[in-house]
């Protein structure tokens, strides 16, 4: 293998000689697709380039966080600017004061929040500090939400109701799944019975409000304030993931479009605009139970680091602009609405929805509320739509089960192109 030919092929093959899989992340693989995993070369806009030199629409956008669109000049200028006045210090700086402030100005429901560098980090330090703050272990998830790798949430249902979880990763032991339990999304009458079960020993739930993370699926608005309001009776803790959904679906988050705050929301993705800052908020009288105020111990050697944090408040300055998520909107809806018209045009069973700069496409004839439902997609359909959609330059994301994202640089000429390639991607699957 002569480096001077790197292409997808033989970078794939010498990825996988060193690296797990070839890959720093499972679903970069392709496994669930099939083929060979495209090497990123560079990006711009709504663009970006393969090794083999063919330029795809990115539907992907890092999974989320491009919301600008790659290299944005202001983020690539704030990156610049702060990492020639250093690139880490172990102290605090100004930075982080100001985009503490942005964030807690932003989001509803966060009066204080911490800095961290992953989704994952921000996700269990959120949950040690719920625990920590009732003095209860139990926590509550829901099938097919993801909240990152900790332990403590890599757990799927357990046989039956009323019964705590299994892990869904080796590795995990019996002993940190037990105590989480496992609900379905959407079903407000089984989290109303486990609340009158246990509802004395439940630390928190913890939700995608907008789930991400299983295709995109919209949480009701009863299945939210049923949450909200047992939580508020039994004393236990609502914290909502908004990894995915904050800055994403509205510049407040899933939170200001239901109307309905959580005690603490973990934020990621949009909030480091490309480079690794996530975040966990919420109450300052429970936030004070951190250390070095309180006994709940969390830290981190590059939280806060400065070049993320300008990277971060460069994009959170541009989504502020007037107008800014009418036009997402208006473009990721152009696009669901243009997929939904071709695959009718070709006689497929399809549907689609969009939220603010998100959807989900879904190969099945109405739009999935459960769990269950989504599972049932036609898997097969979708990947033979990935396929040709990739091999016309438009890279979505490769599984069924994941959302996709726009930019604010997919313009119509973008949309449009991506239509294109839809049209005979349709045809092509209506055909076999
Ligand atoms: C991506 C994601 C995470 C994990 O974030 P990482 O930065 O990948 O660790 C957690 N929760 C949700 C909802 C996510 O979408």
């Amino acid at each position: 293998m002569s480096k001077n030919v790197s292409n997808n092929e033989t970078l794939f093959a010498r990825a996988q000689l060193t690296t797990p899989g070839g890959v720093n992340s499972p679903v970069r693989a392709f496994r669930s697709v099939g083929g060979t995993p495209r090497f990123i070369t560079r990006a711009s806009g709504p663009h970006f380039w393969d090794a083999n030199g063919t330029r795809y629409i990115d539907y992907i956008g890092s999974w989320g966080p491009a919301i600008v669109g790659h290299t944005h000049p202001a983020v690539v200028k704030a990156v610049q600017d702060a990492a020639a006045k250093g690139l880490s210090f172990g102290a605090p700086t100004e930075g982080e004061i100001i985009m503490a402030e942005e964030i807690c100005k932003l989001v509803p429901s966060i009066e204080q929040v911490r800095l961290v560098s992953s989704g994952t980090e921000a996700a269990m330090s959120a949950l040690r500090l719920a625990r920590g703050a009732t003095g209860r272990d139990t926590v509550i998830k829901f099938e097919g939400c993801y909240h990152g790798h900790a332990d403590s949430l890599l757990v799927k249902a357990g046989s039956g109701l009323l019964t705590f979880g299994n892990p869904t990763s080796s590795g995990v032991p019996e002993d940190f799944a037990k105590h989480t339990m496992v609900l379905d999304y959407n079903n407000c009458e089984q989290l109303e019975e486990v609340f009158k079960n246990l509802g004395s020993t439940i630390a928190c739930v913890i939700v995608e409000p907008i789930a991400g993370n299983m295709n995109l699926m919209r949480s009701t608005p009863e299945f939210l304030q049923t949450m909200r309001r047992l939580c508020s009776q039994h004393g236990a803790l609502l914290l909502f993931d908004e990894v995915m959904s904050g800055f994403r679906v509205a510049l407040g988050g899933a939170q200001s479009l239901y109307g309905v705050l959580p005690d603490m929301t973990v934020l990621g993705k949009v909030i480091g605009g490309g480079l690794p800052v996530a975040a966990f908020g919420g109450r300052a009288d429970l936030m004070k139970h951190l250390a070095p105020l309180g006994g709940v111990y969390q830290a981190g050697t590059l939280s806060g680091n400065p070049v993320a944090v300008a990277a971060g408040m460069a994009t959170l300055k541009i989504i502020q602009k007037p107008g800014f998520y009418e036009s997402l909107s208006t473009q990721t809806k152009k696009l669901t609405d243009g997929l939904t018209q071709a695959a009718k045009e070709a006689g497929i069973e399809f549907c689609a929805d969009a939220i603010g700069g998100m959807f989900g496409i879904y190969f099945t004839s109405d739009v999935p509320t459960d769990y269950a439902h989504m599972m049932k997609c036609d898997k097969d359909r979708f990947n033979k739509f990935f396929h040709a959609m990739l091999d016309a330059g438009v890279y979505l994301a490769p599984s069924a089960f994941e959302a996709g994202f726009v930019s604010a640089q997919h313009d119509d000429a973008a949309i449009n192109e991506t239509l294109q390639c839809a049209r005979a991607a349709f045809a092509k699957i209506a055909a076999h």
